[in-house]
């Protein structure tokens, strides 16, 4: 039996921080590089200003393993380490970890169900994307910012039934989000505004997750003044949003350096 197993929450963090690589060698933690990972992206969402207190969390999955690292409910961010993290299966089971996930786990499992190519999802309650997201508004798309970004509006989801607020709250918030995406790619907007709460971004991994929870707080803050300058503003023409999509995605993507110089 691996000696942290026997220890509680805040020895298991001082083992690890004593002892170290010996530690890590005798008592491995289950995906380790993940966890680096999704730990790092949870505190670039602090670095970037996008959370409060310990709002807000990012996971990430292995899909080869069929687990998913996440965030522990309500542990301050400021002392928060690798060991704090979750590792649950995909039915939202914990495998490894002694604290609870974030609550928010069943709509990250759900979005990871439903979108197959997605391997970090991130949720914050940022201001300009949470204000959108009150006001029940899809961001249009404004300038190249966004269009490098979403191609397309980041839509915004039907507000949920007392039913579905009722009962399995946070997994009806992921199927709310699904069916917004049902004519929707998620890999061409990876984000969503939930109706009267606020932001959720994904990507290929959690730090892509974080990055465009990055992104779609700034294009939001960045649509809000563009409304307030000019409340008649149009969104940019088909052309110009898809050529700045374009040039970074898809196979005739040209922007950047090369992965492989010849
Ligand atoms: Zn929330």
């Amino acid at each position: 039996m691996p000696v942290a197993a026997l220890l509680s929450r805040g020895a298991v963090n001082d083992y690890y921080e004593a002892f170290g690589p010996v530690a890590r060698f005798f008592d491995p933690m289950l995906l380790p590089i993940l966890r680096e990972q999704v730990l790092k992206a949870n505190l670039e969402l602090v670095r970037q200003g996008l959370v409060l207190f310990t709002f807000g969390n990012v996971s990430g999955i292995s899909r080869r393993d069929g687990l998913i690292v996440i965030k522990p409910s309500g542990v301050p961010y400021e002392s928060m380490t690798t060991a704090d993290l979750v590792v649950t299966d995909l039915e939202g089971k914990a495998v490894e970890g002694t604290l609870r996930p974030s609550s928010d786990l069943p709509t990250h499992l759900a979005l990871y169900k439903a979108f197959s190519t997605i391997g970090g999802v991130a949720h914050t309650h940022s201001e300009y994307a949470t204000s959108w997201a009150q006001a029940r508004r899809p961001i249009p798309c404004f300038g190249t910012t966004h269009a490098d970004y979403f191609h397309g509006s980041v839509p915004v989801t039907d507000a949920m039934s007392d039913t579905e607020i009722a009962s399995d709250y946070e997994l009806n918030t992921g199927h709310a989000i699904v069916r917004t995406f049902q004519k929707i790619d998620p890999g061409a907007v990876p984000g969503v505004l939930v109706a009267n709460h606020g932001p959720f971004a994904w990507g290929a991994d959690a730090e892509a997750a974080a990055h465009n929870a990055v992104i779609l707080e700034a294009v939001a803050r960045m649509a809000y003044y563009t409304l307030s300058i000019n409340q008649n503003a149009d969104a940019v023409g088909k052309t110009l949003h898809d050529k700045h999509y374009l040039r970074k995605h898809g196979s005739q993507a040209y922007y950047g350096q090369l992965k492989d110089p010849k």
